[in-house]
């Protein structure tokens, strides 16, 4: 089944703003408190409290801390569950230690699983003990509730998650060939450079967005310590990443549909964003480009059209390989845009070469693992792939 999120901005009046503000707090304190009680009864006696243990300790917490009583129960709870997958992820994959939350983390929030009512007609959003608030939802949904956030940002906005099961089955992965498959390359000087050419580059006004944060940081810097200010030029400055992070997120949503909509497959290298960044000495183009946040939307893009992502990984040279008769060019260096191949005399785009060679690699992969059909399909479907 397939689940949606869609968020909208809320605009809660001063009560309920004070009531949304008491619900973050009593959420990170049952959340550290919690996190406290699974260390300590881990380390004095070995035991590892589930989920269920935390849930039923509770009505104790309660009493000793009665303020708990004015949010929502299931809040709680909630975010007890949510320290359990933390702990689930960590021991599983890997991931990072479960970490206390800080009241200074830039986006403050806490979980509703259930009892709220959306009401498109009113622009209204139904929160157990908070009540109607005034919420602006744009685009309307069918399907059964999950889970709705409600969340905090550093300037000060409020918007609302609500996560929908529509009841539809995840669509059939649609079949694809060498002509219907597209590789891209993702890179500083361009954002995107595809197998047939085509290149899209970072939007102008979003350069111009982030140069302004660099202005308004110096305006910040200059200001003194503890004066009205250095708030005020704080926010400015809070204001502006908001600004960009909207339009980069524009921008991302635009082009990763528009490749997952022209394509059956797509190709694409995993990632080293740490060597890119010590190769460019370019730490905030990082900022500006954003490949993973893109990878992430054509992945969950493609699932819903049933599109493929196909991946590679990194050990390819996809750069230094020419696309036209395969021989490698061992000095290309990182400055060469463009260059001819020694054996077949291919003028190549550094770019574009890279993103055939990851159409090619990735498809071969495929026909490598034996799962799938004729080497050379000319077009023909190569067959129906789980990414990987
Ligand atoms: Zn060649």
């Amino acid at each position: 089944m397939m689940l949606t999120a869609y968020k909208y901005r809320m605009y809660p009046d001063d009560v309920q703003r004070e009531m949304f503000l008491k619900h973050f707090g009593a959420c990170r304190f049952v959340y550290n408190w919690s996190l406290e009680q699974k260390i300590k009864t881990y380390e004095t006696d070995n035991v590892s409290l589930s989920c269920y243990d935390l849930n039923a300790m509770l009505p104790d917490l309660k009493k000793e801390f009665e303020w708990l009583k004015e949010v929502n129960a299931q809040s709680l709870q909630q975010t007890q569950k949510r320290l359990d997958s933390a702990f689930r992820r960590f021991f599983r994959e890997k991931y990072g230690f479960p970490k206390f939350k800080s009241k200074k983390n830039p986006i403050q929030s806490f979980q509703v699983p259930q009892n709220y009512i959306v009401d498109f007609d009113t622009n209204q959003v139904r929160l157990p003990k908070t009540g109607w608030v005034k919420t602006i939802i744009h685009r309307r949904f069918a399907g059964i509730l999950k889970t709705a956030t409600v969340s905090m940002t550093k300037t000060g906005k409020f918007f609302i998650s609500v996560l929908v099961e529509d009841g539809k089955e995840t669509p059939r992965k649609e079949l694809f060939g060498y002509d219907t498959t597209i590789g891209l390359d993702v890179g500083i000087k361009d954002f995107v450079t595809m197998s047939d050419g085509t290149k899209i580059d970072n939007p102008k006004f979003l350069r111009s967005s982030i140069k302004r944060i660099e202005v308004l940081q110096r305006r910040f810097s200059k200001t003194k310590k503890g004066s009205k200010n250095r708030d005020k030029a704080r926010r400015k400055v809070a204001l502006q990443y908001e600004k960009v992070a909207n339009q980069r997120k524009d921008f991302l949503h635009k082009t990763s549909s528009r490749i997952v909509s022209n394509n059956q497959a797509i190709a694409i290298e995993t990632l080293n964003v740490q060597g890119m960044m010590q190769n460019h000495g370019l730490a905030q183009a990082i900022g500006d480009v954003s490949w993973s946040e893109f990878f992430r939307q054509l992945k969950y893009k493609s699932e819903r059209y049933g599109k493929t992502l196909l991946k590679i990984g990194q050990f390819e040279p996809s750069s230094k390989t020419c696309s036209v008769c395969g021989s490698i060019k061992r000095d290309l260096k990182l400055s060469d845009r463009e260059w001819s191949c020694t054996e077949c005399g291919t003028c190549h785009d550094r770019d574009v070469n890279a993103s055939i060679n990851i159409k090619k690699f990735a498809l071969q992969a495929q026909n490598l693992i034996g799962v799938i059909a004729p080497r050379d399909t000319g077009g023909e479907p190569v067959g129906d792939v789980i990414d990987g």
